[in-house]
């Protein structure tokens, strides 16, 4: 009987399940797209039962387009969208108030408040973080606060707090099961990265009582199985991860001056610092990678909170394209951009300048102005924006960049990447499949039960890549970033 590792990659727009064979290739895909809501500007929101529905249904779906059968199954991965916090009554196993997304800025308010109060050179001390409202820890004060009822219950016991694998893991087990990787959980602002624990402080100026946080696990390891109710079948859950942390493992093969980026809704570029956490000066975030095998790596990150989701906005703001992949064409269909500038801030801005009240911002149209320019300049401001996370990577780092290997949706336009290439001055590698999120947490989960007996084994299954090599000269590439620069000044505090 032929057995598969079966990879659920929880994302931000949708939700897939793909399956790989040992040679790691993959078997069949299926995804599913599910609601996303935007209460109010800056606001976004997830229903974790449609999020729930929608993984059973894909899981359902690849098997059947697979012809695989659930004992076929080795073992399930979990990867996720960072961040993204679950609130839920442990008795009733319902959420109290729908999932928060990382991209949601609410909480700035609370944020600013602890900035206020010099508090950001503690919490960076201890969480590797910065405050800022992406992360998960203002977010649960938020529901706490504005649920009726909440914060008794959670004095009480009674409430469990997630991200999204926390809360896919406490539904597939039945209820049984409440727990994060430490990759996942450093990502909350409630952890001590340093110790790798929950932190008694971190948790207090965020009020979040600390029996409501799930127990912390490595990243690949047997850690649950699902409840037979559910597959049928009782499946080891082997591998946890959130998406960054799982594309930068499917990537593999990192030393100094390598990093990779994932282009999807954001951009999140990581270089693995490993077993030592590389502390940031200034606005890069210093993250746990994964655990494997009780041992932690930690890796530097730039965050760049909207990349991808400007080009959905053309299509869904804008109607300027019918589907995502059409930016691409449409952007070509000009030699430049007509010196227009879009900083897409659209939920404020990143690493490196972490202001939570930027706004997207076009500048440089003119009457001759089209929606090619517009489209150019999208993709163009997408790349521009990794380009600042890498020159600051170098610089906190002291480490040239030499290679950046790439995935996510929105590298799957080549033009894109080329741009990429152009303004690092540097190749940029794309693996054949741009699934690497999935293919990273299937690795961790095959890894666990000697699907894949260790790294070497899993390094050998490297698929082709396409290299983009730089082609602009020196000066270009200055005139085109000291513009970019000047355009993401005038996207400044605008909110
Ligand atoms: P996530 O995991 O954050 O949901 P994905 O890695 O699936 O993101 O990437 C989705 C993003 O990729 C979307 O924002 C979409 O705009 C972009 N995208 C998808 N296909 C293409 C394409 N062919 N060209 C450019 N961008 C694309």
């Amino acid at each position: 009987m032929n057995k598969y590792i079966l990879a659920i990659d929880q994302g931000t727009t949708s939700s897939r399940a793909i399956l790989f064979q040992k040679n790691g290739h993959v078997v069949a895909t299926a995804q599913e797209e599910f609601s996303q809501y935007y209460p109010n500007p800056g606001e976004v929101e997830h229903d974790p039962q449609e999020i729930w529905q929608s993984v059973l249904s894909v899981v359902e779906g690849v098997c059947d387009k697979a012809n695989v059968e659930k004992k076929q199954i080795e073992a399930i991965g979990i990867t996720n969208q960072r961040e993204t916090t679950v609130v839920w009554n442990k008795e009733t196993g319902k959420p109290i108030y729908n999932a928060i997304v990382w991209q949601d800025r609410r909480t700035s308010g609370t944020i600013d408040d602890l900035k206020s109060r010099e508090l950001q050179k503690e919490v960076k001390m201890r969480s590797g973080l910065l405050l800022d409202a992406y992360f998960s820890g203002s977010k649960v004060e938020w529901i706490l606060d504005n649920v009726k009822g909440a914060r008794k219950l959670a004095h009480t016991g009674k409430l469990a707090f997630g991200t999204i694998d926390s809360w896919l893991i406490w539904n597939l087990t039945g209820g049984k099961t409440h727990i994060t990787d430490v990759g996942n959980a450093s990502r909350t602002l409630l952890l001590n990265v340093n110790k790798v624990q929950w932190d008694v402080l971190l948790c207090e100026l965020f009020d979040v009582p600390m029996d409501m946080l799930p127990d912390l696990c490595d990243s690949s390891g047997i850690v649950a199985y699902t409840d037979p109710a559910i597959f049928g079948e009782e499946i080891a859950i082997a591998g946890i991860a959130g998406d960054q942390q799982a594309a930068t493992f499917g990537h593999t093969g990192f030393h100094p001056g390598i990093a990779k980026n994932t282009y999807g809704t954001g951009c999140f570029l990581i270089s693995p610092t490993g077993k030592e956490l590389v502390p940031s000066e200034k606005s890069l975030l210093s993250t746990i990678c994964w655990g494997l095998k009780g041992e932690i790596t930690y890796g530097l990150e730039g965050s760049i909170l909207a990349a991808g989701s400007a080009i959905t906005w053309l299509r869904d703001g804008l109607g300027l394209i019918k589907s995502a992949s059409e930016v691409s064409e449409l952007a070509e269909s000009v030699p430049d951009t007509g010196d227009v500038f879009f900083v897409p801030a659209l939920a404020g801005l990143g690493s490196p300048y972490w202001d939570q009240y930027a706004r997207g911002t076009i500048v440089g149209i003119s009457r001759a102005t089209t929606k090619a320019h517009i489209a150019r300049a999208t993709l163009e401001g997408i790349a521009f924006q990794v380009y600042d996370v890498v020159r600051s990577l170098e610089k906190e780092s002291n480490t040239p960049l030499e290679l950046l290997k790439v995935d996510g949706g929105a590298a799957r336009s080549d033009f894109l990447l080329q741009f990429q290439a152009d303004l690092l001055g540097v190749p940029v590698e794309r693996p054949a499949g741009v699934e690497l999120t999935a293919r990273g947490v299937a690795y961790f989960a095959g890894l666990a039960t000697g699907y894949w007996s260790d790294l070497q084994e899993i390094q050998q299954l490297e698929t082709t890549t396409t290299t983009f090599k730089p082609k602009i000269s020196e000066s270009e590439r200055n005139a085109l970033t000291s513009r970019w620069a000047d355009a993401v000044e005038r996207s400044h505090r605008w909110a």
